[in-house]
Protein backbone atom coordinates (compact mmCIF):
# COMPACT_ATOMS: atom_id res chain seq x y z
CA UNK A 1 0.00 0.00 0.00
CA UNK A 2 2.90 2.30 1.00
CA UNK A 3 5.09 3.50 -2.04
CA UNK A 4 2.82 3.04 -4.60
CA UNK A 5 1.36 5.40 -6.69
CA UNK A 6 -2.63 5.66 -6.29
CA UNK A 7 -4.90 5.99 -8.56
CA UNK A 8 -8.42 7.59 -7.80
CA UNK A 9 -11.64 4.81 -7.20
CA UNK A 10 -14.61 5.96 -8.93
CA UNK A 11 -17.90 3.45 -10.11
CA UNK A 12 -15.64 0.38 -8.37
CA UNK A 13 -12.44 0.90 -10.49
CA UNK A 14 -8.99 2.47 -10.02
CA UNK A 15 -8.79 5.56 -12.35
CA UNK A 16 -6.10 7.46 -13.03
CA UNK A 17 -6.70 11.27 -13.14
CA UNK A 18 -7.69 13.07 -15.85
CA UNK A 19 -4.74 16.36 -15.07
CA UNK A 20 -2.50 12.95 -15.34
CA UNK A 21 -0.52 14.64 -12.30
CA UNK A 22 0.08 13.24 -8.68
CA UNK A 23 1.01 14.41 -5.46
CA UNK A 24 3.36 13.11 -2.89
CA UNK A 25 2.16 12.29 0.73
CA UNK A 26 5.17 13.04 3.14
CA UNK A 27 6.10 10.74 6.29
CA UNK A 28 5.74 13.57 8.76
CA UNK A 29 8.29 11.55 11.14
CA UNK A 30 11.11 11.53 8.63
CA UNK A 31 10.00 14.30 5.87
CA UNK A 32 10.39 11.89 3.43
CA UNK A 33 7.91 10.81 0.90
CA UNK A 34 5.79 7.79 1.28
CA UNK A 35 3.40 7.60 -1.53
CA UNK A 36 2.53 9.44 -4.79
CA UNK A 37 -1.57 10.12 -5.17
CA UNK A 38 -4.20 11.31 -7.74
CA UNK A 39 -4.38 15.43 -8.35
CA UNK A 40 -7.69 15.51 -9.22
CA UNK A 41 -9.94 18.31 -10.57
CA UNK A 42 -13.31 18.79 -12.15
CA UNK A 43 -13.32 16.18 -14.25
CA UNK A 44 -12.39 13.30 -11.88
CA UNK A 45 -14.94 14.84 -9.52
CA UNK A 46 -17.46 14.88 -12.04
CA UNK A 47 -16.86 11.09 -12.99
CA UNK A 48 -17.22 9.98 -9.34
CA UNK A 49 -20.40 12.05 -9.08
CA UNK A 50 -21.83 10.97 -11.80
CA UNK A 51 -21.05 7.03 -10.60
CA UNK A 52 -22.57 7.89 -7.38
CA UNK A 53 -25.51 9.22 -8.95
CA UNK A 54 -26.16 6.08 -11.20
CA UNK A 55 -25.14 3.81 -7.77
CA UNK A 56 -28.26 5.78 -6.09
CA UNK A 57 -30.52 5.31 -8.94
CA UNK A 58 -29.56 1.67 -9.41
CA UNK A 59 -28.22 -0.96 -7.57
CA UNK A 60 -28.30 0.74 -3.95
CA UNK A 61 -31.85 1.85 -4.22
CA UNK A 62 -32.99 -1.86 -4.40
CA UNK A 63 -30.53 -2.76 -1.16
CA UNK A 64 -33.24 -2.90 1.80
CA UNK A 65 -32.47 -0.86 5.21
CA UNK A 66 -31.81 -4.04 6.91
CA UNK A 67 -29.31 -5.40 4.04
CA UNK A 68 -27.31 -2.30 4.30
CA UNK A 69 -27.47 -2.45 7.77
CA UNK A 70 -25.82 -6.37 6.96
CA UNK A 71 -23.03 -4.94 4.72
CA UNK A 72 -21.60 -2.67 7.26
CA UNK A 73 -21.38 -4.76 9.93
CA UNK A 74 -19.69 -7.28 7.40
CA UNK A 75 -17.40 -4.06 6.34
CA UNK A 76 -16.87 -3.66 10.02
CA UNK A 77 -15.81 -7.10 10.50
CA UNK A 78 -13.23 -7.00 7.32
CA UNK A 79 -11.27 -3.46 8.94
CA UNK A 80 -11.39 -5.34 12.65
CA UNK A 81 -9.27 -8.30 10.69
CA UNK A 82 -7.01 -5.73 8.52
CA UNK A 83 -7.11 -3.09 11.88
CA UNK A 84 -2.80 -3.70 12.16
CA UNK A 85 -2.65 -2.76 8.57
CA UNK A 86 -4.45 0.36 8.44
CA UNK A 87 -3.15 0.91 11.99
CA UNK A 88 0.18 1.22 10.27
CA UNK A 89 -0.99 3.05 7.34
CA UNK A 90 -2.63 6.02 9.84
CA UNK A 91 0.92 6.25 11.87
CA UNK A 92 2.90 6.65 8.54
CA UNK A 93 0.89 8.97 6.83
CA UNK A 94 -0.27 11.22 9.93
CA UNK A 95 2.48 10.75 12.51
CA UNK A 96 0.51 9.39 14.62
CA UNK A 97 1.55 7.14 17.37
CA UNK A 98 0.79 3.19 16.84
CA UNK A 99 -0.79 3.25 19.72
CA UNK A 100 -3.33 6.18 18.94
CA UNK A 101 -4.13 5.01 15.26
CA UNK A 102 -5.34 1.41 16.65
CA UNK A 103 -7.51 3.18 18.85
CA UNK A 104 -9.22 5.32 15.83
CA UNK A 105 -9.69 2.14 13.69
CA UNK A 106 -11.55 0.87 16.91
CA UNK A 107 -13.58 3.68 16.69
CA UNK A 108 -13.86 3.36 12.79
CA UNK A 109 -15.22 -0.09 13.91
CA UNK A 110 -17.63 0.90 16.25
CA UNK A 111 -18.82 3.75 14.14
CA UNK A 112 -19.99 1.09 10.81
CA UNK A 113 -21.40 -1.25 13.58
CA UNK A 114 -23.39 1.80 15.21
CA UNK A 115 -24.99 2.69 12.09
CA UNK A 116 -25.45 -0.86 10.58
CA UNK A 117 -27.61 -1.00 13.62
CA UNK A 118 -29.10 2.10 12.85
CA UNK A 119 -30.01 1.31 9.71
CA UNK A 120 -33.38 -0.45 9.60
CA UNK A 121 -34.51 1.86 12.89
CA UNK A 122 -35.21 5.28 11.44
CA UNK A 123 -38.74 5.70 11.23
CA UNK A 124 -41.40 8.81 9.75
CA UNK A 125 -44.22 9.82 12.20
CA UNK A 126 -47.86 9.55 11.48
CA UNK A 127 -49.42 13.26 12.09
CA UNK A 128 -52.78 13.28 13.34
CA UNK A 129 -54.83 15.80 11.40
CA UNK A 130 -58.46 14.18 11.50
CA UNK A 131 -60.45 11.56 10.33
CA UNK A 132 -60.39 12.49 6.87
CA UNK A 133 -57.15 13.00 6.24
CA UNK A 134 -54.00 10.52 7.00
CA UNK A 135 -50.65 11.88 6.73
CA UNK A 136 -47.55 10.61 7.25
CA UNK A 137 -43.58 11.05 6.72
CA UNK A 138 -41.40 9.53 4.87
CA UNK A 139 -37.66 9.77 5.07
CA UNK A 140 -35.94 8.91 2.11
CA UNK A 141 -31.60 8.97 1.27
CA UNK A 142 -30.50 12.69 0.50
CA UNK A 143 -28.65 11.27 -2.89
CA UNK A 144 -25.21 11.89 -3.72
CA UNK A 145 -23.30 13.24 -0.49
CA UNK A 146 -20.07 14.88 -0.26
CA UNK A 147 -17.71 14.09 2.24
CA UNK A 148 -14.83 16.30 2.95
CA UNK A 149 -12.36 15.81 5.68
CA UNK A 150 -8.94 16.84 7.21
CA UNK A 151 -6.09 14.96 8.20
CA UNK A 152 -5.74 14.62 12.41
CA UNK A 153 -8.25 11.44 12.15
CA UNK A 154 -7.95 10.60 8.40
CA UNK A 155 -10.49 7.59 8.34
CA UNK A 156 -11.81 8.34 11.45
CA UNK A 157 -13.47 11.22 10.42
CA UNK A 158 -14.52 10.15 6.97
CA UNK A 159 -16.45 7.13 8.52
CA UNK A 160 -17.82 9.37 10.91
CA UNK A 161 -20.30 10.51 8.36
CA UNK A 162 -19.86 7.91 5.58
CA UNK A 163 -21.02 5.40 7.86
CA UNK A 164 -24.42 7.18 8.65
CA UNK A 165 -24.84 7.96 4.82
CA UNK A 166 -24.54 4.50 3.90
CA UNK A 167 -26.82 3.62 6.58
CA UNK A 168 -29.55 6.01 5.17
CA UNK A 169 -29.12 4.73 1.45
CA UNK A 170 -26.92 8.05 0.14
CA UNK A 171 -24.30 7.09 -2.04
CA UNK A 172 -20.76 9.14 -1.34
CA UNK A 173 -17.95 10.70 -2.62
CA UNK A 174 -15.21 10.83 -0.41
CA UNK A 175 -12.45 13.72 -0.78
CA UNK A 176 -9.89 12.60 1.76
CA UNK A 177 -6.93 15.39 3.02
CA UNK A 178 -4.06 15.65 1.19
CA UNK A 179 -2.04 15.21 3.75
CA UNK A 180 -3.68 11.92 4.54
CA UNK A 181 -4.98 9.90 1.70
CA UNK A 182 -3.98 6.30 2.04
CA UNK A 183 -5.98 4.81 4.62
CA UNK A 184 -9.27 6.29 3.24
CA UNK A 185 -7.84 4.26 -0.36
CA UNK A 186 -7.14 1.21 1.57
CA UNK A 187 -10.87 1.06 2.97
CA UNK A 188 -12.16 1.24 -0.99
CA UNK A 189 -10.94 -1.88 -1.93
CA UNK A 190 -12.57 -3.26 1.61
CA UNK A 191 -16.12 -1.55 1.38
CA UNK A 192 -16.22 -3.48 -2.28
CA UNK A 193 -14.91 -6.73 -0.50
CA UNK A 194 -17.85 -6.12 2.03
CA UNK A 195 -20.28 -6.14 -1.20
CA UNK A 196 -21.09 -2.26 -1.57
CA UNK A 197 -22.02 -2.12 -5.35
CA UNK A 198 -19.80 -0.55 -7.08
CA UNK A 199 -20.26 3.49 -7.44
CA UNK A 200 -22.15 3.38 -3.89
CA UNK A 201 -18.46 4.64 -2.23
CA UNK A 202 -16.21 6.77 -4.52
CA UNK A 203 -13.04 8.31 -3.51
CA UNK A 204 -11.20 11.43 -5.29
CA UNK A 205 -7.82 12.81 -3.84
CA UNK A 206 -6.20 16.47 -4.23
CA UNK A 207 -6.35 19.51 -3.26
CA UNK A 208 -9.17 21.08 -1.36
CA UNK A 209 -9.71 24.39 -3.93
CA UNK A 210 -9.20 21.88 -6.89
CA UNK A 211 -11.16 18.06 -6.22
CA UNK A 212 -12.78 19.79 -2.97
CA UNK A 213 -14.58 23.47 -4.43
CA UNK A 214 -15.52 21.12 -7.20
CA UNK A 215 -16.81 18.29 -5.21
CA UNK A 216 -19.41 20.98 -3.41
CA UNK A 217 -20.04 22.89 -6.17
CA UNK A 218 -20.90 19.92 -8.21
CA UNK A 219 -24.67 20.49 -9.00
CA UNK A 220 -25.93 16.39 -8.79
CA UNK A 221 -24.52 16.49 -5.02
CA UNK A 222 -27.39 16.65 -2.72
CA UNK A 223 -25.77 17.47 0.67
CA UNK A 224 -22.30 17.93 1.90
CA UNK A 225 -20.14 16.93 5.12
CA UNK A 226 -17.14 18.85 5.75
CA UNK A 227 -14.93 18.72 8.84
CA UNK A 228 -12.13 21.11 9.25
CA UNK A 229 -10.93 24.75 9.83
CA UNK A 230 -13.57 27.77 10.01
CA UNK A 231 -12.15 29.39 7.39
CA UNK A 232 -12.40 26.93 4.90
CA UNK A 233 -16.12 25.69 6.12
CA UNK A 234 -17.71 29.40 5.69
CA UNK A 235 -16.15 28.95 2.03
CA UNK A 236 -18.09 25.66 1.76
CA UNK A 237 -21.00 26.95 3.19
CA UNK A 238 -21.43 30.01 0.52
CA UNK A 239 -20.54 28.00 -2.55
CA UNK A 240 -23.18 25.09 -1.27
CA UNK A 241 -25.18 28.27 -0.94
CA UNK A 242 -25.41 28.54 -4.65
CA UNK A 243 -26.87 25.40 -5.34
CA UNK A 244 -29.16 25.41 -1.55
CA UNK A 245 -27.30 22.37 -0.58
CA UNK A 246 -27.59 21.59 3.26
CA UNK A 247 -24.17 21.63 4.93
CA UNK A 248 -23.00 19.93 7.98
CA UNK A 249 -19.71 21.76 9.43
CA UNK A 250 -17.62 20.46 12.18
CA UNK A 251 -15.21 23.12 12.25
CA UNK A 252 -12.63 24.28 14.73
CA UNK A 253 -12.44 24.54 18.51
CA UNK A 254 -10.75 27.09 21.39
CA UNK A 255 -11.90 25.16 24.14
CA UNK A 256 -12.09 26.03 27.54
CA UNK A 257 -11.04 23.99 30.55
CA UNK A 258 -12.56 25.70 33.48
CA UNK A 259 -11.20 24.19 36.89
CA UNK A 260 -12.89 25.62 40.17
CA UNK A 261 -11.16 25.51 43.48
CA UNK A 262 -12.71 22.31 44.51
CA UNK A 263 -12.01 20.38 41.80
CA UNK A 264 -10.19 16.86 42.18
CA UNK A 265 -6.99 18.12 41.01
CA UNK A 266 -5.33 15.09 40.10
CA UNK A 267 -8.17 14.50 37.48
CA UNK A 268 -7.77 17.91 36.72
CA UNK A 269 -4.09 17.43 35.52
CA UNK A 270 -3.97 14.15 33.96
CA UNK A 271 -6.73 14.92 31.56
CA UNK A 272 -5.61 17.76 30.58
CA UNK A 273 -2.43 16.05 29.84
CA UNK A 274 -4.86 14.17 27.14
CA UNK A 275 -7.02 16.23 26.36
CA UNK A 276 -3.84 18.97 25.22
CA UNK A 277 -1.27 16.84 24.15
CA UNK A 278 -3.59 13.44 22.71
CA UNK A 279 -2.34 13.05 18.89
CA UNK A 280 0.05 16.06 19.60
CA UNK A 281 -2.84 18.38 20.24
CA UNK A 282 -4.00 18.15 16.42
CA UNK A 283 -7.91 17.14 17.87
CA UNK A 284 -10.59 19.78 16.90
CA UNK A 285 -11.90 19.26 20.68
CA UNK A 286 -8.78 19.58 22.34
CA UNK A 287 -7.99 21.49 26.13
CA UNK A 288 -6.48 24.47 24.51
CA UNK A 289 -6.86 26.99 27.39
CA UNK A 290 -7.08 26.48 30.93
CA UNK A 291 -9.52 29.22 33.37
CA UNK A 292 -7.91 28.71 36.65
CA UNK A 293 -9.22 29.46 39.95
CA UNK A 294 -7.05 31.45 42.02
CA UNK A 295 -6.82 28.68 44.87
CA UNK A 296 -5.63 25.90 42.43
CA UNK A 297 -3.68 27.81 39.71
CA UNK A 298 0.24 27.46 40.81
CA UNK A 299 -0.70 23.90 42.14
CA UNK A 300 -2.24 22.98 38.64
CA UNK A 301 0.31 25.05 36.32
CA UNK A 302 2.88 22.90 38.32
CA UNK A 303 1.56 19.71 38.20
CA UNK A 304 0.90 20.01 34.27
CA UNK A 305 4.08 21.45 33.52
CA UNK A 306 6.24 18.11 35.07
CA UNK A 307 3.55 15.71 33.28
CA UNK A 308 4.12 17.48 29.76
CA UNK A 309 8.02 17.28 30.73
CA UNK A 310 7.20 13.93 31.40
CA UNK A 311 5.90 12.91 28.03
CA UNK A 312 8.29 11.05 25.72
CA UNK A 313 7.83 12.41 22.18
CA UNK A 314 9.58 10.69 18.73
CA UNK A 315 8.26 8.56 15.82
CA UNK A 316 4.92 7.39 15.38
CA UNK A 317 6.50 3.71 14.79
CA UNK A 318 8.35 4.06 18.36
CA UNK A 319 4.61 4.80 20.12
CA UNK A 320 5.46 7.58 21.94
CA UNK A 321 2.81 9.72 23.91
CA UNK A 322 3.78 12.45 20.78
CA UNK A 323 4.07 12.09 17.39
CA UNK A 324 5.38 14.60 15.07
CA UNK A 325 2.37 17.54 13.45
CA UNK A 326 1.17 16.51 10.63
CA UNK A 327 3.38 18.64 8.39
CA UNK A 328 6.00 21.59 7.45
CA UNK A 329 3.44 23.53 7.04
CA UNK A 330 1.54 22.80 10.50
CA UNK A 331 5.07 22.81 11.94
CA UNK A 332 5.85 26.47 11.22
CA UNK A 333 2.26 27.47 11.57
CA UNK A 334 2.69 26.15 15.70
CA UNK A 335 5.58 27.70 16.20
CA UNK A 336 4.37 30.91 14.57
CA UNK A 337 2.24 30.44 17.30
CA UNK A 338 4.05 29.89 20.04
CA UNK A 339 6.61 32.50 19.08
CA UNK A 340 4.04 35.47 18.60
CA UNK A 341 2.64 34.27 22.01
CA UNK A 342 6.42 35.32 23.77
CA UNK A 343 6.29 38.30 21.78
CA UNK A 344 3.08 39.33 23.03
CA UNK A 345 4.21 39.18 26.50
CA UNK A 346 2.89 35.14 27.57
CA UNK A 347 5.34 32.90 29.33
CA UNK A 348 6.41 29.40 28.35
CA UNK A 349 6.73 27.57 31.35
CA UNK A 350 6.85 23.98 29.22
CA UNK A 351 8.26 23.31 26.26
CA UNK A 352 8.27 25.49 23.38
CA UNK A 353 10.56 24.39 21.12
CA UNK A 354 11.56 21.36 18.96
CA UNK A 355 12.67 17.89 21.32
CA UNK A 356 16.57 18.58 20.89
CA UNK A 357 16.87 14.72 20.44
CA UNK A 358 15.14 14.96 17.16
CA UNK A 359 16.65 16.98 14.14
CA UNK A 360 14.08 15.17 11.91
CA UNK A 361 10.55 15.27 11.26
CA UNK A 362 7.68 18.03 12.47
CA UNK A 363 8.22 17.42 16.02
CA UNK A 364 7.32 20.03 19.11
CA UNK A 365 7.61 19.75 22.35
CA UNK A 366 4.57 19.50 25.25
CA UNK A 367 3.97 23.19 25.47
CA UNK A 368 2.54 25.21 28.48
CA UNK A 369 1.96 29.21 28.59
CA UNK A 370 1.42 30.65 31.86
CA UNK A 371 0.42 34.32 32.66
CA UNK A 372 -1.37 34.40 29.35
CA UNK A 373 -4.33 37.15 29.64
CA UNK A 374 -7.92 36.25 28.04
CA UNK A 375 -7.76 38.65 25.19
CA UNK A 376 -4.15 37.82 23.83
CA UNK A 377 -3.97 35.95 19.89
CA UNK A 378 -2.52 32.54 22.32
CA UNK A 379 -5.57 32.58 24.17
CA UNK A 380 -8.19 33.23 21.54
CA UNK A 381 -6.84 31.84 18.35
CA UNK A 382 -6.61 27.72 17.12
CA UNK A 383 -3.30 26.35 17.22
CA UNK A 384 -4.42 23.16 16.24
CA UNK A 385 -0.51 21.85 18.15
CA UNK A 386 0.55 20.76 21.52
CA UNK A 387 0.38 24.33 23.15
CA UNK A 388 -2.20 25.15 26.17
CA UNK A 389 -2.44 28.44 27.86
CA UNK A 390 -3.01 28.91 31.73
CA UNK A 391 -5.39 31.75 32.00
CA UNK A 392 -6.92 33.46 34.97
CA UNK A 393 -10.33 33.66 36.09
CA UNK A 394 -11.86 35.16 39.13
CA UNK A 395 -15.62 33.67 39.61
CA UNK A 396 -17.98 31.04 37.88
CA UNK A 397 -19.23 34.73 35.86
CA UNK A 398 -16.11 35.55 34.58
CA UNK A 399 -14.76 32.06 34.09
CA UNK A 400 -18.39 31.92 31.52
CA UNK A 401 -17.80 35.06 30.13
CA UNK A 402 -14.02 34.03 29.45
CA UNK A 403 -15.41 30.77 28.13
CA UNK A 404 -18.08 32.00 25.77
CA UNK A 405 -15.91 35.06 24.49
CA UNK A 406 -14.61 33.34 21.30
CA UNK A 407 -16.54 32.91 18.26
CA UNK A 408 -15.71 29.14 18.32
CA UNK A 409 -18.14 27.04 21.02
CA UNK A 410 -16.89 23.49 20.38
CA UNK A 411 -16.30 21.87 23.58
CA UNK A 412 -15.74 22.50 27.18
CA UNK A 413 -14.92 21.35 30.28
CA UNK A 414 -15.79 21.70 34.36
CA UNK A 415 -13.82 20.76 36.94
CA UNK A 416 -15.56 21.28 40.55
CA UNK A 417 -16.93 18.44 43.09
CA UNK A 418 -19.86 21.02 43.20
CA UNK A 419 -22.19 19.26 40.50
CA UNK A 420 -25.09 21.90 41.32
CA UNK A 421 -22.72 24.56 40.46
CA UNK A 422 -21.02 22.99 37.07
CA UNK A 423 -24.68 22.24 35.69
CA UNK A 424 -25.59 25.99 36.37
CA UNK A 425 -22.18 26.61 34.53
CA UNK A 426 -22.91 24.41 31.65
CA UNK A 427 -26.56 25.84 31.26
CA UNK A 428 -24.68 29.35 29.92
CA UNK A 429 -21.84 27.91 28.27
CA UNK A 430 -22.48 28.20 24.51
CA UNK A 431 -20.68 24.87 23.16
CA UNK A 432 -21.86 22.18 21.25
CA UNK A 433 -20.29 19.64 24.13
CA UNK A 434 -20.40 20.57 27.47
CA UNK A 435 -18.01 17.61 29.66
CA UNK A 436 -18.24 17.79 33.46
CA UNK A 437 -15.14 16.19 35.42
CA UNK A 438 -13.80 14.74 32.79
CA UNK A 439 -12.49 14.83 28.70
CA UNK A 440 -13.28 13.57 25.52
CA UNK A 441 -16.40 12.19 26.46
CA UNK A 442 -19.69 10.49 24.75
CA UNK A 443 -19.19 7.75 22.14
CA UNK A 444 -19.90 7.25 18.71
CA UNK A 445 -23.92 6.98 20.20
CA UNK A 446 -23.84 10.79 21.31
CA UNK A 447 -24.36 13.58 19.05
CA UNK A 448 -21.56 15.81 18.29
CA UNK A 449 -21.06 19.05 16.82
CA UNK A 450 -20.17 22.84 17.52
CA UNK A 451 -22.17 25.78 18.45
CA UNK A 452 -21.42 29.40 17.12
CA UNK A 453 -18.26 29.55 13.86
CA UNK A 454 -17.97 25.99 15.16
CA UNK A 455 -19.89 24.30 12.59
CA UNK A 456 -23.66 23.33 11.71
CA UNK A 457 -25.26 20.13 12.80
CA UNK A 458 -24.77 17.25 14.45
CA UNK A 459 -22.22 13.71 14.12
CA UNK A 460 -22.56 10.41 15.77
CA UNK A 461 -25.84 9.32 17.32
CA UNK A 462 -29.09 9.26 15.15
CA UNK A 463 -29.03 12.72 14.63
CA UNK A 464 -25.90 11.94 11.97
CA UNK A 465 -28.11 9.71 10.32
CA UNK A 466 -30.74 12.06 10.18
CA UNK A 467 -28.26 14.27 8.13
CA UNK A 468 -28.89 12.31 5.32
CA UNK A 469 -32.64 11.67 5.39
CA UNK A 470 -35.04 13.97 3.49
CA UNK A 471 -38.07 14.47 5.31
CA UNK A 472 -41.27 13.77 2.53
CA UNK A 473 -44.56 14.50 3.62
CA UNK A 474 -47.48 12.96 2.48
CA UNK A 475 -51.08 13.47 2.93
CA UNK A 476 -54.29 10.86 2.12
CA UNK A 477 -57.71 12.61 1.63
CA UNK A 478 -59.80 9.19 2.65
P1 LIG B 1 -8.81 22.60 6.22
O1 LIG B 1 -10.05 23.37 6.35
O2 LIG B 1 -7.60 23.28 5.70
O3 LIG B 1 -9.02 21.32 5.28
C1 LIG B 1 -9.99 20.33 5.52
C2 LIG B 1 -10.39 19.66 4.22
O4 LIG B 1 -10.99 20.64 3.36
C3 LIG B 1 -9.21 19.07 3.42
O5 LIG B 1 -9.63 17.86 2.82
C4 LIG B 1 -8.98 20.13 2.34
O6 LIG B 1 -8.41 19.61 1.16
C5 LIG B 1 -10.40 20.59 2.08
N1 LIG B 1 -10.52 21.93 1.49
C6 LIG B 1 -9.65 22.97 1.58
N2 LIG B 1 -10.11 24.03 0.87
C7 LIG B 1 -11.30 23.65 0.34
C8 LIG B 1 -12.26 24.31 -0.46
N3 LIG B 1 -12.09 25.58 -0.87
N4 LIG B 1 -13.38 23.64 -0.80
C9 LIG B 1 -13.58 22.38 -0.39
N5 LIG B 1 -12.69 21.70 0.37
C10 LIG B 1 -11.57 22.33 0.74
O7 LIG B 1 -8.54 22.00 7.66
P2 LIG B 1 -7.28 21.16 8.17
O8 LIG B 1 -6.15 22.07 8.45
O9 LIG B 1 -7.07 20.00 7.26
O10 LIG B 1 -7.87 20.54 9.54
C11 LIG B 1 -7.74 21.18 10.75
C12 LIG B 1 -9.04 21.84 11.15
O11 LIG B 1 -10.11 20.89 11.20
C13 LIG B 1 -8.96 22.43 12.55
O12 LIG B 1 -9.54 23.71 12.55
C14 LIG B 1 -9.80 21.46 13.38
O13 LIG B 1 -10.34 22.01 14.56
C15 LIG B 1 -10.85 21.04 12.41
N6 LIG B 1 -11.49 19.77 12.79
C16 LIG B 1 -12.78 19.80 13.29
C17 LIG B 1 -13.40 18.63 13.71
C18 LIG B 1 -14.77 18.65 14.32
O14 LIG B 1 -15.35 17.58 14.49
N7 LIG B 1 -15.33 19.81 14.66
C19 LIG B 1 -12.72 17.42 13.60
C20 LIG B 1 -11.43 17.42 13.09
C21 LIG B 1 -10.83 18.61 12.67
Amino acid sequence: MVDQIHMNYIGGESVAPATGTFLDTIDPATEEPLARFARSAGEDVDAAVQAAHRAQRGDWSTVTPADRGRILERLAGLIEKEREQLAMLETLDAGKPLDNSRGDIDGVIETLRYNAGAADKMEGITVPLGRDIVDFTMLEPLGVTAHIVPWNFPLGMAIRSLAPALAAGCTCVLKPAEQSPLSALAFAKLAEQAGIPDGVVNIVTGLGEEAGEALVRHPLVRGITFTGSVETGRRVMSTAAQGIKPVVLELGGKNPMIVLEDADLDRAVDDALEASFDNTGQVCSSSSRYLLAPGIRDDFVERLCAGAASLSIGPGLENHALGPVISSEQYARVRGHIDAGVAAGGRVRQGGGRPPHLDRGYFIEPTVFDRVSADMAIAREEVFGPVGVAVDIGDDDQAVTVANGLGYGLAAGIYTRDVSRALRIAQRLEHGSVWINGWFMGGVQAPTGGMKESGIGRERGLAGVRNYLAVKNVAIRL
